[in-house]
Parts: structure tokens; C-alpha cells; sequence
């Protein structure tokens, strides 16, 4: 007899993002779809982190991380949203912020307990939660703003609900939670025992004035919650596949028992190279406005095509409808796009457990304005 696999995720595929960047790399087509920069990184932290190899820092380091880089962190959060955080008992550095967030659901999750997430949602998180054996409770964003009503939110909450998670600013809308927003949450989890999963990758990626409003800033929150991050957005190095999730000491002790039987620890040199370079705070604090003069010049070019934006308040991301163009479903238009006008972009579709299909497409503006250029030059041949 063969050994046989019960799926554990039987209904899901392969993501969308490596799907989008297959066919356009089949296709040769400009890649807008999965969210990575193509301009370089910083040549002082690349030269950071080589120097540390060089310098023999190529073994485990501590499984939360190394202390320094953690020290770092600590100092950074304290600076920008008040944070008292203790850098050992509170800080753990994680291969990526998906994982943080993966390992987040797996410390707490039981069999039938619930999640409410929003959607669209980021595609790695309801997948986290079954594979759990836990239960997604989707409540859909309002088109066009992509805002959270949270009576509707309320009407979702059961003795099972375990956890909510947030994510600001928003993949794939550009969404950012506001002050009121973080008012009703409080309002919400009140006197329960729901946690919070916190996806704050985005974090600096904000634009227009607006402020990032971290779970850190507010104690009576924090304390019921993971907080996720990513270095690959901060530095422009998605590929590093390294963040770090932050939580109060006794929802941080069990995380790490999940964590360190999984990878235990990460990249060395890498935390070495960061934990220098996070001395430095104007490459986290430009970052907000260098991505908005990405968003405002592609923004500007595609008003040449018949596109219609949606406002995109942060992340690497912008919502464009193509209703003047086409009724096709999202992800045969996409894919269309690919092969016909040589432009990769994600389908929002992707990001809902439901049905929804308004007819938008996901830009990732994180790009050379050469790049930019050239996609909205294809796409002005729409007609
Ligand atoms: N959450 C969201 C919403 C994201 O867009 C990303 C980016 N891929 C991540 C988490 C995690 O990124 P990574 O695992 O590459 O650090
Ligand atoms: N976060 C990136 C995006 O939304 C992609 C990450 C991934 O490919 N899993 O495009």
C-alpha cells in the first residue's frame, strides 16, 4: 500500500504571486504583479553584511535573534511609537514576516476556533489559519474605500473567536487604519479573549501626511497582541526573507517554543549588517516619501490610459479599475494583460475566499520610473 496524502489545504493552489511572476517571465513582461523593488538596496548595509561574513559571522546565532540587532529594535520602537520593549523577552527576529505571522496563528490556534480577518487579504492568511485547523471569518472591505465596518465586524464575533487580523497599511488596497478604526477595535476586543495579529510590514510605507497607528502605541492593545515586520520592506531586500514579530513576554514565550523547533534561528551575518545599519533612521524615515513619488509619477502616467485609479494611502500598492476597458473577469484580464501588452499585475480576486470580482487589478509601484514608464507605455495601447 502507498503511503497517501491527506491534503491539509485541499482548495488551495499555487499562489498568485508566483503564478503572475511565471507567466511574466514567460511572456518577458514587465513585472508590476508580486511587491518587490527592482531599483537597488542600499550599498552601505550590502557592504555591511558582506563585511560580517568576511568578519567570520557565519554561525547560529541566538535563537531570537542576535541580542544587538534586537537591542536595536527595541530602541527603534521606543523612538517611534513609545514602546517600552523589553528586548529580550518581547522581540523575536523571524525568516520574514509571513512566517512571524504564520507562527503568531500556530502559537495560538486551536481546532475550531475562529479568525476574523478583512478581505481582501493578504493570501498567506487564511491558509495559516486552516492549515491550524481553524476557521476563517472573512468580513469584506467596502469598495471602493476598502473601510472597515466594523458593525458588520461585530455582528462576526462568536465564543469561538480567538483572534483578528489587521494589516496597515493594506495589501493590496493601500488602506490605512485610522484613529477611529483603532477606537473600535479597542471597543471590540474589550473584555474578551481575542488576540491580535498586527501586520505591520508596511509600516513606513505611508503616504500623505497620514500616521502609522502601531498596535504598539496602545498598551491596553499590545497586550493581547503579535506585532509583524519585515526588513525586506524596510531595506528594499524582499529576497533576505527576514522580520521579526514583536509580543508581550507570556504571548512571546510560547511563540518561541513554535519557532524554535521550526528554524530556529536566522541568517547571521544579516542581523549583524542590520543591527549596524539601524544606527542610521533617515533610510526608514525617507522611505514614506521616496514610495510616494513613485505612487504620484505612476499615478500621473496612467491617467494617460483608461484606467481609473483608487486612492493608494501606502504600501508598494495601488488599485486601478479597468471598467472603461473590459468586462473580463480579473484574472483572465490579467493574464491577458501579460500576454498581449507585456504587463504583469496582481487580480484583487486572488485576495477574497468569496466571490468578489469588481474589476481591479493590483499595480506594485515599487519601481524604477524607467520601469513605470515603459508598463504605462504598453498600457496606453489599450484601446
Ligand atoms: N504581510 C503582507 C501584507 C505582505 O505584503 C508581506 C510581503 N510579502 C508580508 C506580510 C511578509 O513579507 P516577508 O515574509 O517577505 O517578510
Ligand atoms: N508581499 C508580496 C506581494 O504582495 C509578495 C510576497 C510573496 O510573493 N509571497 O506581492
Amino acid at each position: 500500500m502507498n503511503p497517501v496524502i491527506h491534503s491539509k489545504l485541499p482548495n488551495v493552489g499555487t499562489t498568485i504571486f508566483t503564478v503572475m511572476s511565471s507567466l511574466a517571465a514567460e511572456h518577458n513582461a514587465i513585472n508590476l504583479g508580486q511587491g518587490f523593488p527592482d531599483f537597488p538596496m542600499s550599498e552601505e548595509l550590502r557592504g555591511l553584511v558582506s563585511k560580517a561574513m568576511n568578519d567570520g559571522h557565519n554561525q547560529y546565532v541566538h535563537m531570537n535573534g542576535l541580542p544587538a540587532l534586537r537591542q536595536r529594535l527595541a530602541e527603534k520602537v521606543a523612538g517611534l511609537y513609545q514602546a517600552n520593549i523589553d528586548a529580550d523577552a518581547e522581540i523575536t527576529v523571524t525568516p520574514g514576516g509571513t512566517y512571524a505571522i504564520y507562527t503568531a496563528f500556530t502559537t495560538i490556534l486551536e481546532k475550531g476556533d475562529e479568525v476574523i480577518l478583512f478581505e481582501p487579504a493578504y493570501d498567506s492568511y487564511i491558509p495559516n489559519i486552516e492549515i491550524n485547523g481553524a476557521i476563517a471569518v472573512p468580513v469584506s472591505l467596502s469598495y471602493p474605500d476598502y473601510a472597515i465596518d466594523w458593525d458588520l465586524v461585530r455582528t462576526k464575533v462568536t465564543p469561538k473567536t480567538k483572534a483578528i487580523i489587521i494589516n496597515s497599511p493594506h495589501n493590496p488596497t493601500g488602506a490605512v487604519l485610522s484613529e477611529t478604526d483603532i477606537q473600535a477595535l479597542r471597543h471590540l476586543v474589550k473584555d474578551t479573549g481575542i488576540f491580535i495579529i498586527s501586520d505591520e510590514v508596511y509600516e513606513h510605507l505611508i503616504f500623505d501626511g497620514k500616521t502609522h497607528h502601531s498596535i504598539l502605541k496602545y498598551p491596553d492593545l499590545y497586550e493581547r497582541s503579535f506585532v509583524c515586520f519585515s526588513f525586506g520592506k524596510v531595506y528594499h531586500c524582499t529576497g533576505w526573507k527576514l522580520g521579526y514579530c514583536i509580543a508581550p513576554p507570556a504571548l512571546m514565550k510560547e511563540f518561541r517554543k513554535v519557532h524554535q523547533f521550526n528554524c530556529f534561528t536566522c541568517n547571521s551575518a544579516a542581523q549583524v549588517g542590520l543591527a549596524e545599519f539601524l544606527q542610521h533612521k533617515e533610510p526608514y524615515l525617507q522611505l514614506g516619501s521616496f514610495l510616494q513619488s513613485k505612487r504620484d509619477y505612476f499615478q500621473e502616467a496612467m491617467a494617460q490610459t483608461k484606467f481609473t485609479a483608487l486612492p493608494s494611502y501606502g504600501s508598494y500598492f495601488q488599485l486601478y479599475s479597468y471598467k472603461n476597458i473590459s468586462d473580463e473577469p480579473e484574472l483572465e484580464f490579467a493574464k491577458r494583460l501579460v500576454k498581449e501588452y507585456g504587463v504583469a499585475t496582481i487580480p484583487v480576486s486572488a485576495f477574497y475566499k468569496t466571490a468578489v470580482d469588481n474589476q481591479v487589478l493590483r499595480f506594485c509601484f515599487a519601481k524604477k520610473e524607467s520601469t513605470l514608464a515603459k508598463a504605462v507605455n504598453n498600457l496606453q495601447n489599450i484601446l
